[in-house]
């Protein structure tokens, strides 16, 4: 399964982009045939049975850099080590390291060691829904608190991870390098979500992008967004 790379842990930039044209109607089947695709096909994921916002938060970070069957049992194991912030917090980081080998990255159990001290003390153990206090926690960035304001609080929140951004770009762009239109493609993120819906349109999707829309090997001929996808067929050589 795909990996999700580490996000962007800075506050987003205000800077003037492009913004990218989507007819409604385009809009509409997107969405549609998106969240019918996630009804079918949709991963069953443990952070999905869930909005508890210290777990939601454990697997995003989980997440980054690290391939999801990898996470799961982490998960699981990590959780049930430490079941709460206050739990977390309380633990000496030298620990929490030890608990998180072998996933790497370990700047990542430091960041989430912060984060729940912070949340402790900040806010008595519980996550702030506001994406400005949010984005105040270090170790927190412009996808994290996306994630968590979807998929914790229910909100309609863009998120732009790298699966997000490779099919936004690949449907509705097609030109130029897809990473220096990261100002575009979130406003377009945010623009494609039915209303009331953030929640499994963004996990729909991470799921797309990890299991059609993938990165070397598009499957291009059975997707769903073909009629309308601006690179279709993409071509992985880029000779196309
Ligand atoms: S047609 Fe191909 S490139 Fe376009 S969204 Fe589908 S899988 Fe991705």
């Amino acid at each position: 399964m795909a990996r999700r790379t580490a996000p962007n842990t800075r506050r987003p930039k205000l800077g003037s982009s492009k913004s990218v044209a989507v007819d409604p109607s385009t809009k509409r089947r997107f969405q549609q045939r998106l969240l019918k695709w996630y009804r079918q096909h949709g991963r069953d994921l443990p952070w999905r049975k869930t909005a508890d916002p210290y777990h939601i938060l454990v697997s995003e970070v989980m997440l980054q850099q690290t391939q999801v069957d990898r996470v799961i049992p982490k998960y699981q194991e990590f959780l049930a080590r430490y079941p709460s912030f206050e739990d977390l917090a309380e633990a000496p980081v030298g620990d929490v390291k030890k608990t998180w080998y072998p996933l790497g990255y370990n700047i990542r159990p430091e960041r989430l060691h912060g984060i729940a001290c912070e949340t402790v003390g900040r806010y008595g153990g519980k996550l702030p829904s506001d994406a400005e206090e949010l984005l105040s926690f270090k170790g927190i960035g412009r996808y994290t608190a996306g994630a968590i304001r979807s998929f914790a609080f229910h909100e309609d929140a863009p998120i732009l991870d790298t699966n997000v951004i490779r099919v936004l770009h690949r449907v509705f762009v097609a030109k130029g390098e897809a990473k220096a239109q990261k100002t575009s493609l979130w406003a377009l993120s945010e623009a494609l979500i039915p209303r009331g819906k953030g929640y499994d349109f963004n996990q729909a999707m991470m799921d797309f992008g990890a299991m059609v829309c993938t990165a070397r090997a598009p499957y291009c001929l059975l997707c769903p967004m073909k009629s309308f996808c601006k690179s279709y067929p993409f071509d992985p050589t880029g000779r196309g």
